[in-house]
């Protein structure tokens, strides 16, 4: 079995790196994160607010998430072009402190784990998903850095956007995430810690790449 956790802040490129990672090691990309942005989506939708846990406790009880191929299903519904913004970042980031909420993305976080190799990344995966995961990583970068990428993107993207505004959205979620009493995000005492704020996404790929090789022996297709 071979299953990469990676765990870290938002808008460090867990993403990208895991997807090029899931590519080159013929492994199953799994997004946890997009769980918890679909249970944003629905209770922005529902109207229902993350401070009223049994109404989402409620909500939750006939909602279905599915992780597939790389597309996130909430209700059946192909929602991944609906949860990349920066309203259901912080939607998803305050209901993710609730226990149901957290119990329904691990149930299935935890459930494709045990059923086929996959570099998974999140908040919790090294500490609670997959705390026996043959390679675990905790990835982080800078605040200003991850605001400065996340500002370029945007800008190339031919989309609005206000450096502050993300540094500071980065900076409340990075609290929120970390400060939270259920699972908060936190580095893995056996988690190897990289730190890519000086790195390009080629050069991550290759230190994430020779990590794994380095603990498992197993090798890229091609690097
Ligand atoms: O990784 P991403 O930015 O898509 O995650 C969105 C939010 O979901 C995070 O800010 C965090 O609050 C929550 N999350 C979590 N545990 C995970 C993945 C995401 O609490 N494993």
């Amino acid at each position: 079995m071979l299953r990469v956790a990676i765990d870290g802040p938002g808008g460090t490129g867990k993403s990208s790196i895991a997807k090029a990672i899931a590519s080159l090691f013929g492994l199953e990309y799994i997004d946890t994160g997009a769980m918890y942005r679909s249970m944003g989506l629905k209770a922005l939708r529902k109207g229902v607010s993350p401070d009223d846990e049994e109404a989402v406790k409620k909500m939750l009880e006939d909602t279905t998430l599915d992780f597939r191929d790389n597309h996130m299903y909430l209700d059946g519904e192909d929602v991944g072009g609906l949860i990349r913004t920066n309203e259901i970042s912080m939607a998803a980031s305050n209901i993710s402190k609730l226990p149901c909420v957290r119990a329904k993305a691990d149930e299935l976080s935890k459930h494709l784990a045990a059923t086929r190799d996959v570099v998974m990344e999140g908040r919790d995966i090294t500490t609670v998903v997959i705390p026996d995961a043959e390679v675990k990583i905790f990835m982080t970068a800078a605040p200003e850095i991850r605001a400065e990428r996340r500002y370029r993107q945007l800008l190339e993207a031919g989309k609005p956007a206000d450096y502050d505004q993300i540094l500071e959205e980065i900076q409340k979620r990075d609290y929120q995430d970390s400060h939270r009493e259920l699972n908060p995000l936190r580095q893995a005492e056996d988690a190897e810690f990289l730190d890519t704020s000086e790195m390009d996404i080629d050069q991550v790929i290759k230190a994430v790449s020779d990590i794994i090789t380095a603990k498992t022996g197993v090798r890229p297709a091609e690097v």
